[in-house]
Formats: C-alpha cells, sequence, structure tokens
C-alpha cells in the first residue's frame, strides 16, 4: 500500500445520495482520481496486445512476398521482420508496466471499499446492525467487494481486449478490403445470436445443478451437526437413506449438465468452424478472381478467427460482470445507508455526576406500532442503583438500551446531569459508561488485553487492582502464562464465571460514572454468580447503576427497584417497601421462593 493514501472513501457517498442504485455511477465514484492510472494501463495494454494485431498483417506481406517475389523489395521483409520482433520483444515490459498500472487503481479501490464499508458500519446505528444479520454484513465486506475487484479485472482483462480486437480488426480489414468488412458485419450478430441462444439454455440448467449442490451441502452440514441426536435415537439409517436420495438426485442431474454442455459445446465449436470455412472459402474465392493478394487470406482469417473468439469471451464473462454489478449493488445499501449514529450531540462532557431523568418516555421499535414503553417516568439521584423487574418483554433491556443511547425514544426526554441527551457527545458519554452484558463478549487476544479494551494507557498498578476488585486473582494465577495468557476467540477456555469477571474488571478498570448490569449474571450457576456478588457490590458503590436481574435474591440491596408491566412503572420502591406492599412484587417474590 502506497503511505498517505486515504482509504476513506465515506465522504464521497455521502454526498452522492441521490444516485443510489446506478451501478456506474458508484463505479465511477469508486474509481475517480484513479483514471489516470487507468488511461495509462491501456496505452501499455495497447503496446503489449500489439503483436496480435501486427502478426497477421506481417504473415500477410510476408507471403504475398513469397508468391510475387519480383514485386517486393528485399528491404521490405526485413522491415516486416524486425517490426514483428521488435513488437514482441516490448511485450514483456509493456504487460509488466499495463499490469502494475491496473492493479494499483483496482487494488486501492479494493482496500479503500472494504475500509469504507468497516468506517461506515462502525459508524451506524445499533438499531440498523439489529435488523442486519451479521453474516450478511461480513458477505458484503468480503465477498462482494472481491466480487467488484473480480469484475474490474475482468472488464480490464477481458472485456477491453475484446472490444479492442474487434475494432482493430474491422479497421485493418476496412483499410484493406471492403468486401470482407461488409462480411465480417454480417457475420458477427449472426454468431453474437447464436452463442447467447446457446449460453441461455445452459445456464439455466447450471443454476438448477447449483441450487440442487447448495441444498446437498445444507442436508450435509444438518446431518453431520445432529449425529449426536441420531446416534441417540438410532436413527442411523433414515438419515443415511435422506442422503443418499439426495446424492443420487445430484448425480443424475450433473450427468445431464455434463451431456447437455458437451452437446452445447461441440454444438457451438462446430459454428464457428462452419462460420470460419465460410470465411475461408469466400476470401479464397476473391484471391482467386484476383480482388485481393494470397497472403490476405492468412490475415483476414486470423481477424475473423479473433473477432468470433472475442465475442465468445465476453458472452462468456458476461455472468462474471451481472454478478459484479449486484455486489455493488449490495454495498451500496451500506455505504448510502443514512442510519447513522443515534445522536449527534456535540455537548463534551468529561464527568457524570449521575442524576439520570426518564420525561415521559414513549417507545416503540421500527417496523412496528406496538409501543414497548409508554409515559415512562423515572428520577435516578447521583450515585443511586436501579433494578427494574418484571415479566419478559415488560420493557426492561430497553430501558437499558436508552440508557446506552443504542435507541432514541419515539417520544420525551432522557437528561443526564440536567442534559437532554441529544445534546451530548455520545462518544464522550459512552467512555464514562460501563455495560455489563448477560454474555460478554471477548475477543482472542490475551486476558490483559482483554481487560484493558481501548484503554492502552493502563498501567500494570491499574489492571491488578481491576483484576483484584473483579476477583480474577485465582483465576489468573492457574493459568499458564498467567494474565498474558491467550484466551481463543470467544474465550472458549473460560467458564461462564469467569468470563463475567472479566466483563466486571473491564467495567472498574473504567471507573466508570455510570453502570449498566444487563442480566449480568443471569446465565450462571448460583456459585458462580454468589462469587462475583460482592465484586458486583463493589463495583457499583456510589455509582448510578442500572441493573436489570433475572433472580429477585440478587436485588435485595439496591436503593430502588422499579416494577415493570406492559412497558409502563407499576410498584416502586426498595426490597422491603416493595414486600410489605404486597403487590406485584411481592407475588413475584412469593413465586420465586416456591422455586
Ligand atoms: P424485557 O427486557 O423486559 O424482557 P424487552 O425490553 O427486551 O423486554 O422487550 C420489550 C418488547 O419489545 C418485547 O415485546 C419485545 O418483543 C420487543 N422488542 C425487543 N427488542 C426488539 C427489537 N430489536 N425489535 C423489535 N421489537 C423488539
Amino acid at each position: 500500500m502506497e503511505k498517505g493514501v486515504s482509504l476513506d472513501f465515506e465522504e464521497r457517498f455521502q454526498e452522492s445520495e441521490t444516485i443510489k442504485g446506478r451501478s456506474f455511477k458508484v463505479l465511477n465514484i469508486l474509481y475517480s482520481g484513479h483514471y489516470l492510472k487507468l488511461f495509462i494501463s491501456f496505452i501499455f495494454f495497447v503496446l503489449k496486445h500489439s503483436p496480435v494485431w501486427i502478426l497477421p498483417i506481417v504473415t500477410a506481406n510476408l507471403i504475398n512476398f513469397v508468391t510475387e517475389p519480383n514485386q517486393y523489395d528485399t528491404r521490405y521483409v526485413w522491415i516486416n521482420v524486425i517490426i514483428l520482433v521488435i513488437v514482441i520483444l516490448q511485450n514483456l515490459p509493456s504487460q509488466m508496466l499495463h499490469i502494475s498500472f491496473m492493479s494499483k487503481a483496482i487494488r486501492h479501490v479494493e482496500a479503500g471499499l472494504r475500509s469504507t464499508l468497516i468506517r461506515k458500519l462502525q459508524h451506524l446505528s445499533i438499531s440498523y446492525h439489529n435488523e442486519l444479520q451479521s453474516g450478511r454484513l461480513q458477505a458484503k465486506v468480503l465477498r462482494d467487494v472481491e466480487m467488484i475487484e473480480m469484475m474490474s479485472k475482468q472488464i480490464m482483462l477481458g472485456v477491453l481486449p475484446a472490444v479492442m480486437n474487434i475494432i482493430v480488426a474491422i479497421v485493418v480489414t476496412g483499410s484493406r478490403s471492403l468486401t470482407v468488412v461488409s462480411f465480417y458485419l454480417i457475420a458477427i450478430p449472426i454468431s453474437v445470436i447464436l452463442v447467447y441462444l446457446f449460453r441461455g439454455k445452459l445456464s439455466g440448467k447450471n443454476r438448477e445443478f447449483r441450487q440442487e449442490i447448495e441444498e446437498m451441502s445444507g442436508q450435509v452440514a444438518e446431518t453431520v451437526e445432529m449425529i449426536p441426536m441420531t446416534r441417540a435415537h438410532g436413527l442411523e439409517h433414515v438419515e443415511i437413506n435422506k442422503i443418499d436420495a439426495l446424492v443420487q438426485r445430484v448425480r443424475g442431474k450433473g450427468y445431464k449438465l455434463d451431456i447437455l454442455e458437451a452437446f452445447f459445446g461441440a454444438t457451438n465449436w462446430v459454428s464457428f468452424q462452419m462460420f470460419q470455412v465460410i470465411c475461408l472459402l469466400f476470401t479464397v474465392y476473391l484471391a482467386f478472381k484476383g480482388s485481393i493478394p494470397v497472403g490476405d487470406v492468412i490475415l483476414y482469417q486470423s481477424y475473423f478467427t479473433s473477432i468470433l473468439m472475442s465475442i465468445s469471451a465476453v458472452i462468456n464473462i458476461y455472468p462474471q460482470l451481472a454478478r459484479g454489478f449486484e455486489s455493488i449493488h449490495s454495498v451500496s445499501e451500506i455505504l448510502f445507508a443514512q442510519d447513522v449514529q443515534e445522536y449527534q450531540g456535540k455537548s463534551k462532557i468529561n464527568k457524570i455526576e449521575g442524576r439520570i431523568t426518564f420525561d415521559a418516555i414513549d417507545f416503540h421499535y421500527r417496523d412496528t406500532d406496538q409501543h414497548v414503553l409508554t409515559n415512562f417516568n423515572l428520577d435516578v439521584k447521583p450515585g443511586e442503583s436501579i433494578a427494574f423487574v418484571g415479566e419478559s418483554g415488560a420493557g426492561k433491556s430497553t430501558i437499558l438500551n436508552l440508557v446506552t443511547g443504542f435507541y432514541r425514544p419515539t417520544k420525551g426526554r432522557i437528561l443526564i446531569d440536567g442534559i437532554p441527551m441529544d445534546e451530548l457527545n455520545m462518544r464522550k458519554y459512552r467512555h464514562r459508561l460501563a455495560v455489563v452484558p448477560q454474555h460478554t463478549i471477548l475477543f482472542s487476544g490475551t486476558i490483559r488485553e482483554n481487560i484493558t479494551y481501548g484503554l492502552a494507557e493502563a498501567t500494570d498498578e491499574q489492571v491488578s487492582a481491576a483484576v483484584k476488585l473483579a476477583n480474577l486473582t485465582d483465576v489468573i494465577a492457574s493459568l499458564p502464562d498467567g494474565i498474558e495468557t491467550k484466551i481463543g476467540e470467544h474465550g472458549d477456555r473460560l467458564s461462564g464465571g469467569q468470563r463475567q469477571r472479566i466483563a466486571i474488571a473491564r467495567a472498574f478498570i473504567r471507573n466508570p460514572d455510570l453502570i449498566v448490569l444487563d442480566e449480568a449474571t443471569s446465565a450462571l450457576d448460583n456459585q458462580s454468580e454468589r462469587m462475583i456478588q460482592q465484586s458486583m457490590k463493589d463495583l457499583i458503590k456510589g455509582k448510578t447503576t442500572f441493573i436489570v436481574a433475572h433472580r429477585l435474591s440478587t436485588i435485595r440491596d439496591v436503593d430502588r427497584i422499579v416494577v415493570m408491566r406492559k412497558g409502563r412503572c407499576v410498584e416502586m420502591g426498595n426490597y422491603q417497601e416493595l414486600i410489605n406492599l404486597k403487590g406485584e412484587f411481592y407475588q413475584m417474590q412469593q413465586a420465586s421462593n416456591e422455586n
């Protein structure tokens, strides 16, 4: 990669909101700034490709000399040979330069497109991400970009040479014989139609076969996944028969496709050869009549073959081009997405006191009219810990999502220390916020890296303090490399409780002003939960905390409990007050005691 070349195309796409869906314009935006490179590459392409065009001319000239030696000077022969040798030798440097300039442009566009997509994904709102599956996003960044790169290469290395071949053949032939050029002009459309007809039939069959293969691989994956289950039920033969039937079907379809391909391939070849025979007979007839020199028969024959091959090549490349354009369409969905960050406020805060006010909040998720929160009001004092309880779907997690700013209220406002969230710079705000979710996401790296995620300047003292507070000391001592132990992808080598403690250490080291615990201990067994209870208490001491907890026993000590039903607050108070109230919370508590 050249240094100093920006890979950020994001702005180019923001400005061009109106061109959504027009693939050529998207290509144009991507390649703008690279046209000079592409043009130079094209010039070198013409140079490197010139032997292909010049060889038939030289051959014809030499044959003409042999057939009528007295009409030509021997110097004429030498000039032809020298030109031929020179154009052949220059192919080597020209080819290198052609590819070098082209590759610079294409690779830069590829890298830039990937980088821009990743940038955009980081900027798009969480609600946008929730709507699109992560697998599809990955496909866009990896597969679609590759398709676009391949398409660019196909255009430069497949379509462009083919078009140039046809142009050169027509121009050179036209300058020598108008009769032969007229013959070409009649033959070209007929051959295009022929190739197209063959391909159409074949690609239909190909698609059927591909679908069959895809179904088979899906089925195989499912069967393999189900082996323990199948074995446990003694159903091996059912699975084997299922796959066998599918394999037989694929075999049958595959054989039919092979035969069809052979038939069309042969028909294609025969008709092309017939065309060439016609061309040969036609030019031989012209030479016999004396309208053209004998050597030119070779020239026209070569050019005609080159025209037919070029047409066939372009038609063969066409599906790849179509796929490339489809991929452009696919990445455009992200490049032009307007659904960026939820909040765009400017006010930068370095410290949060911790007074959070929910002021008449209404909320519903996009694409549904169902209200998740209705006229929700709550005033949280600095340092207060608040737990939300209620049946599943009551809107507890939604409130946490509003606190983290992942979603915005549909109506009403949230105030942080009296400042409306709309006015806050979200990045600064989130630096002061720590979230411990139900399932902690760890990345492949050391434990230390996972704890200090995003805090490059964390000192050893800070790390060990966090480790101690999170009750991780014993865990780390038992690992081979201590805190520098690499945890596999997604942290598979750690237990649920250990992972949650890493999450707590992550929260400690940030020294946050605001803490969100989203069912942080729900996935743990009782013993693991007890082990992190104390760390949890230390973590939230004196800090405004929002808790969603599954087990009521874990929220005994919080300052206030909010009982939610259908997006509304139905009861509020501390543990004892709510028990004394003998209302909904009391019933929940009784029910959980019975279990
Ligand atoms: P709780 O945390 O109390 O179980 P939630 O806040 O997760 O409840 O959900 C409240 C309601 O919002 C539920 O009816 C749920 O189906 C709906 N909901 C949650 N997340 C989404 C989403 N991303 N899109 C649409 N509806 C959602």
